[in-house]
């Protein structure tokens, strides 16, 4: 797996276990806490936690150490949650990481869930939810576009 964190933070612990690691330039022991910081408040469903739990497991492979939590941080409530990373939790973004390349093989792009969510989400410029909202394919896009640019000339 890949991916980009927001925040990783480090601290020292006393004991070495699988739970530490060793910094380059920095001595000591530490351990290993992603922080994933979200404009908004804290959904309902599990996207949040899946993608920290994706950063973990990241974390994990990069700095051969095994994490425990991972804090989601909202802005709106200017909370920091704590997540444990549960066998549940990984078997879950596994087993998604597992269709998202299946859907990458065979070629599919996934509707995008259009919504006020979009104007808020990081992704936006790579998503480009108009163009794939309700299955609408690339030609039919295109076409309507030009369309629309033809009314207003
Ligand atoms: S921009 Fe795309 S990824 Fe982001 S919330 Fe909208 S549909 Fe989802």
């Amino acid at each position: 797996m890949r991916g980009i964190a927001d925040v990783v933070e480090f601290s020292e612990a006393e004991y070495e276990s699988q739970f530490t690691t060793r910094l380059n330039n920095y001595q000591g022991l530490w351990k290993v806490t992603p922080v994933e910081y979200k404009r908004g408040k804290p959904k309902k469903d599990d996207r949040d936690t899946v993608q920290l739990c994706a950063q973990v497991i990241c974390l994990e492979e990069m700095m051969k150490v095994k994490i425990e939590f991972g804090e989601l941080y909202y802005a709106q409530t200017k909370h920091r949650q704590r997540i444990e990373i549960d066998e549940k939790l990984r078997i879950r973004v596994y087993s998604l990481a597992e269709k998202m390349h299946e859907m990458f093989r065979e070629g599919i792009t996934p509707p995008a869930e259009v919504g006020k969510h979009c104007s808020i989400c990081s992704m936006v410029d790579l998503c480009q939810p108009r163009l794939t909202k309700k299955y609408r394919s690339v030609a039919n896009y295109i076409r309507s576009a030009f369309l629309e640019s033809e009314e207003t000339e």
